[in-house]
């Protein structure tokens, strides 16, 4: 099976889905999108308004800027993977609950599995929580660390989410410059540097 047949099982169980109660009220689940051979994976939270009623993740306001800032560093929507920790929209896009996170986990796990992406951009401090869980996102936003994940290492990059660029000017400019560094982290190879920073976070906590 291919990655795209074996991507397309998985939303088809999606779609089919009554783990959480999130189902009964949503309009459409929204499995993801994108490059089954994606070097780089963004990871959302969860479908909103416009997402639910399209079935597709990253279509409304935050959709767009998000399709802005992948034009700044010169990427295609169509090169890139796109999902959420969670499939189903929730009511009034109140926060996911942890026992919904976690009935919609194994999910997004096959998809990172099947894709084997390079890099996994986490937007918003949901998906970063679930690779570096209790870490602030003001800390760490734009830098990479190296996150060993179902038997895989990746460079995960948590950013804030673009409905929070939105609504913040200082988060939009920093969400730019965060952005611009997924180009540093796919061209070069900063190994050394993000091995510093994973140091850095062992020191913080043994403090
Ligand atoms: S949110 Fe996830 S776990 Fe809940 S019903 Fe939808 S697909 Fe299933």
């Amino acid at each position: 099976m291919t990655k795209a047949e074996k991507l397309k099982q998985i939303a088809g169980r999606v779609a089919k889905c009554t783990r959480c109660d999130l189902y009964k009220r949503a309009n459409k689940p929204v499995p993801g999108e994108g490059n089954p051979g994606a070097e780089v994976m963004f990871v959302g939270e969860g479908p909103g308004y416009h997402e639910d009623q399209q079935g597709l993740p990253f279509v409304g306001a935050a959709g767009k800027l998000l399709d802005k800032l992948l034009q700044l560093i010169e990427v295609e929507r169509k090169e890139v993977f796109i999902g959420n920790v969670i499939k189903h929209r929730t009511e009034n896009n109140r926060d996911p609950l942890p026992e919904e996170i976690e009935a919609c986990r194994s999910f997004l796990d096959e998809q990172i599995q099947i894709i084997k992406p390079k890099i996994i951009v986490t937007l918003g401090r949901f998906s970063m929580n679930k690779f570096l869980p209790g870490e602030k996102i003001s800390r760490i936003h734009g830098q990479a660390r190296y996150v060993d994940f179902l038997g895989k290492r990746y460079i995960v990059v948590p950013m804030y989410h673009p409905a929070a660029a939105l609504r913040n000017g200082r988060i939009m400019e920093e969400i730019k410059e965060d952005f611009q560094k997924i180009k540093v982290f796919l061209e070069e190879n900063p190994e050394e540097e993000i091995m510093e920073k994973n140091r850095e976070d062992k020191q913080l906590k043994l403090v």
